[in-house]
């Protein structure tokens, strides 16, 4: 008998068990919860050599089991579970995500049919479907002892972020950089740097980051995107993103060194 993790999410609530040491995903040989007719159970690799699994419920597990067992959004996840348990139930929701955005082919209309643990294929025209990703940059530019963050107005709180945004068709990451940075402030930087890379689930990105210096230019915000925006000292820094953010490890490198 296989002993599985199960990665269980109603819509994007994740549900989380508490266990001698703190909060886990939930581990046994059967699923934790019912699976309801029509849920796929999918394979989503293994965690500490434990194979692991995912599939969607219909209904949140009930109230009354709190606080032992309770539905958690994935953001909040990460503040209750191991770090390696919260990116694997990051990859489990891209997973339960694509098989939700998957069913029928979009060009023939048909029911589409899974071909392995990450693939889909249309029975008419052969098409295939994985789990699509989409690139974002992000970049801290740092002019002396100073960085620029700037404030999006689609953020929750009052933190301020680093320039950041999505890859277009037909471009570098180097490019994107360059482009979102004029767009985003409308300066010139140089120095670009690779930083390190993170899955992002949300609800299907990765973000690529990156260093650079400032350049030129005097700053001109992009009044759609940004309310805020400017070279902070180090000393002098507004409210920093959160910890599970490639922001922030940008933010603590540089506060580090
Ligand atoms: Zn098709």
């Amino acid at each position: 008998m296989t002993t599985y993790k199960w990665f269980v999410y109603y819509k994007d609530q994740l549900l989380v068990e508490q266990q001698t040491n703190g909060f886990h995903i939930p581990i046994g040989v059967e699923p934790p919860v019912k699976v309801p007719i029509g849920s796929t159970i999918h394979n989503i690799g293994t965690l500490q050599d434990i194979p692991c699994k995912a599939y969607a419920i219909h209904i949140p597990i009930s109230g009354e089991e709190a606080p032992i067992r309770q539905m958690v959004g994935l953001r909040a996840s990460y503040d209750m579970l191991p770090f390696e348990e919260y990116k694997q139930a990051g990859k489990a929701f891209q997973i339960l995500n694509w098989d939700q955005n998957t069913r029928y082919c979009p060009a023939c209309g048909v029911p589409t049919k899974q071909i392995s643990d990450i693939g889909k294929k249309c029975p008419e025209c052969r098409q295939e479907f994985y789990p699509h990703i989409s690139p974002a940059i992000i970049v801290r530019i740092t002019k002396g002892d100073s960085v620029l963050m700037v404030r999006a107005k689609n953020f929750r709180g009052t933190y301020y972020g680093l320039v950041a945004g999505f890859l277009e068709a037909g471009e570098t990451l180097e490019e994107c950089v360059h482009r979102e940075v004029m767009e985003e402030t409308g300066i010139r930087i140089k120095n670009l740097k690779y930083f390190g890379s993170q899955p992002w689930p949300y609800p299907s990105g990765v973000m690529i980051g990156f260093t650079a210096d400032y350049e030129s230019g005097e700053i001109k915000l992009q009044e759609e995107e940004l309310c805020a925006g400017a070279f902070f000292h180090k000393e002098n820094l507004p409210e920093l993103p959160g910890k599970l953010s490639l922001a922030r490890k940008l933010m603590d490198d540089w506060l580090d060194t």
